[in-house]
């Protein structure tokens, strides 16, 4: 047994959002003696796969988009305008060298102590550490231990050959663009990677199983998105029958072609065969529990796998908690930090916060699809199932950005705006919003505020218009 060589008030497992978040409240704030174990890079999946680098590629293709736009406008630009797409990965990935700096540095000011390596619990408050650097292993304990090792995405079992696509994680390890794309699966993270790809140029697939993707969305958004993405030229093989067999068909380039492209073939469930540059797995993600040691520790764990915890963040285990993506509780980087500051000020902050907790009910959240969509509170349906459809009131609109004005009129009848408040019982307070068209990602954030307010359709009515804008509408619904 490794001899025991620290004891802290608070130990975080995981240095991403939601254990950066925890660990700079109970430190930086409280003085909690904190440490935080993380066998990754400073960061975690938002700084280093997730968000910030995929916002990063967004605003890469916007601007590519802005450029098709410009010509509309007359800008001369000739046909195309070339870039190098290795220059703008380098660039990227140096922003994300220096977050990562950031927070290394944010921690170390704040008086936390960084361990790098894996943390394995084996017993409730006893964890051992094996260093990244291959030191030899050793053992802290504190009596408060919070878990947020994340999640991470997943390839299909049982399919052959599918170990040679990629998931989100590889996909930021692109330098040389693929020519033909395939992605699949339905959520977030396929439709904004497809919507990217495909604004810079790349033939995009998706293969969803069902009729529309971001099937956890309103039906408006659904629906809207799946079409307008095919109007851009993605191709959406909708009810897809899945995938038999991946195979690769230049292992190491030995048939003379660009050793940087992959060429893989893929062949259906229902026979069909087609050819690819790369494939791109996004199915969905497990929880990050590999190495953890959960089963020594007896804790309460969900359907999938995920840790069971109550609104305070507590787990089945006393003095052992869990926030972001490993609770699967809406999946998202603000979620994470925000449990996990809330946490920190119940378990380390004065008395008055000793009831602190996040209420997880109307979180606001953006998709960066091509328009980009964001969504808040219920959808239609949900709203109907919760209060009875004769006390939901649905009030809509669709329209065009004046962006589009100059576009030629075939053009701007396909650039989506549309808008979708949904109002429940007499007052009509507002319980859902869903809007999509160009500039929604900005949009949403004060309405946010307002509808968690608990706002009416009077309220926002009550808001005199910003003129000209896409916005003006949601205070201007009839
Ligand atoms: C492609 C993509 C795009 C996304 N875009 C957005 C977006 O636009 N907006 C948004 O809000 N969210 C987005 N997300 C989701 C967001 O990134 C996650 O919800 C968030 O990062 C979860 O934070 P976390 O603290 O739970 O875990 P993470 O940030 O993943 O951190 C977990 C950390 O724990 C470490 N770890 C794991 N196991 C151990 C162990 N045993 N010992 C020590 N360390 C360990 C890992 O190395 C990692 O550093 C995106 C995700 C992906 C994949």
């Amino acid at each position: 047994m490794a001899p025991v060589t620290k004891q802290y008030d608070y130990i975080v497992i995981g240095g991403g959002s939601g254990g950066s978040g925890t660990a700079r409240r109970a430190s930086g704030w409280y003085g909690a003696k904190t440490c935080i174990i993380d066998n990754g890079i400073p960061g975690g999946c938002c700084v280093n796969v997730g968000c910030i680098p995929k916002k990063i590629t967004f605003n890469f293709a916007s601007v590519n988009e802005a450029i098709e736009a410009g010509k509309h406008y007359g800008y001369k630009f000739g046909d195309s305008v070339p870039f190098d797409f290795e220059e703008f990965v380098n660039k990227r990935q140096a922003r994300i060298k220096t977050l990562n700096g950031i927070y290394e540095t944010n921690w170390a000011k704040e008086g936390i102590e960084l361990i790098q390596g894996t943390a394995t619990f084996i017993s409730e408050h006893e964890i051992e550490v094996k260093p990244k650097d291959g030191g030899e292993a050793f053992k802290v304990t504190a009596p408060h231990i919070s878990i947020g090792t994340g999640s991470y995405p997943t390839k299909p079992q049982g399919i052959k050959g599918s170990e040679y696509g990629i998931t989100s994680d590889e996909f930021f390890l692109i330098k040389h663009l693929p020519k033909k794309m395939v992605f699949v699966g339905a959520g977030y993270i396929s439709v904004e990677l497809a919507g990217m790809m495909n604004a810079i140029g790349v033939e995009t697939h998706m293969f969803i199983r069902g009729d529309t993707f971001l099937r956890k969305f309103d039906p408006m958004v659904q629906e809207t998105m799946t079409k307008h993405y095919e109007e851009l030229g993605i191709h959406v093989h909708r009810n897809h029958p899945g995938i038999k067999e991946v195979i690769q068909l230049n292992p190491g380039s030995e048939d003379g072609s660009d050793p940087r492209e992959k060429k893989l073939k893929i062949i259906s469930n229902d026979g069909t065969e087609m050819e690819t540059n790369e494939l791109l797995w996004a199915i969905g993600r497990g929880p990050e529990d590999r190495g953890l040691g959960l089963d020594k520790i007896n804790i309460k764990r969900g359907e999938k796998g995920h840790i069971v915890v109550d609104k305070y963040q507590n787990t089945s285990v006393d003095g052992v908690y869990a926030y972001g993506d490993i609770t699967g509780q809406a999946e998202l980087t603000p979620v994470a930090l925000a449990a996990g500051r809330q946490l920190a000020n119940r378990l380390f902050g004065p008395p008055e916060l000793k009831d602190s907790h996040l209420d997880y009910d109307r979180i606001p959240s953006v998709v960066f699809s091509h328009p980009e969509v964001g969504t808040t509170g219920l959808t239609e349906p949900q709203a109907i199932e919760k209060y009875g459809k004769e006390n939901v009131k649905i009030y809509q609109t669709k329209f065009t950005n004046m962006y589009y004005d100059p576009f030629p009129p075939e053009e701007k009848k396909k650039q989506p705006t549309q808008m979708k408040i949904i109002c429940q019982g007499p007052r009509e307070e507002v319980v859902g919003l869903h809007i999509l068209g160009k500039g929604c990602d900005e949009m949403l954030q004060g309405f946010g505020v307002a509808i968690k307010m608990g706002a009416t359709k009077k309220d926002f009515d009550s808001c005199v218009a910003i003129h000209p804008t896409s916005a003006e509408e949601l205070v201007t619904m009839r």
